[in-house]
């Protein structure tokens, strides 16, 4: 991978990563290290950009449950708001609604999503998703995965979704 992809990813991997870190529990042990002073300190940061930057030749980043030994129940589920950052915005037929700010919102979705691979890593279900976007219709899931340009692998109920780079599935 060229200076010049990276230099250009940088940027949505760190816009990426603040928006996933800060779905993590306040109350989980790790939590003190990962916000001092900021989200991390500079020297955990810098390294952990540089372990994302050198991950694998594709760009995608090692998942941070592996690197900081965090549980599903440590991340904060649901769809932030692109305008008051409200944490839940609910899904209606035309998209999402803030229930704090009414904002609507058809793509809210994308960076929970991306924040998922973050978080995670690996493959997505259709499960997954329900569980992480806060939504109960698994067609609804269907059809959220099946916009983001993943790559879809085996049939039906056993389908999976994995991220083919960090940072392609931009609306
Ligand atoms: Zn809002």
């Amino acid at each position: 991978m060229s200076f010049i992809i990276k230099a250009r990813r940088e940027p949505i991997i760190l816009e990426g990563l603040r928006a996933a870190l800060s779905r993590i529990d306040p109350t989980h042990e790790k939590y003190a290290v990962l916000n001092t002073p900021h989200l991390l300190d500079e020297k955990n940061f810098s390294l952990l950009i540089n372990d994302l930057l050198h991950s694998d030749k594709e760009f995608i980043p090692k998942p941070l449950c592996v690197t900081y030994s965090l549980q599903k129940n440590d991340v904060f589920t649901g769809v932030f708001c692109p305008s008051c950052s409200f944490l839940g915005m609910t899904k209606y037929r035309g998209g999402w609604r803030c229930p704090a700010c009414s904002r609507k919102d058809s793509h809210a979705h994308f960076q929970a999503i991306r924040d998922w691979f973050l978080l995670f890593g690996g493959k997505i279900t259709n499960r997954d998703c329900r569980e992480f976007l806060n939504i109960s219709q698994r067609q609804t899931a269907t059809r959220i995965l099946q916009s983001m340009e993943l790559h879809a692998e085996g049939e039906k109920r056993n389908r999976t979704y994995a991220l083919t780079t960090f940072g392609k599935s931009e609306q």
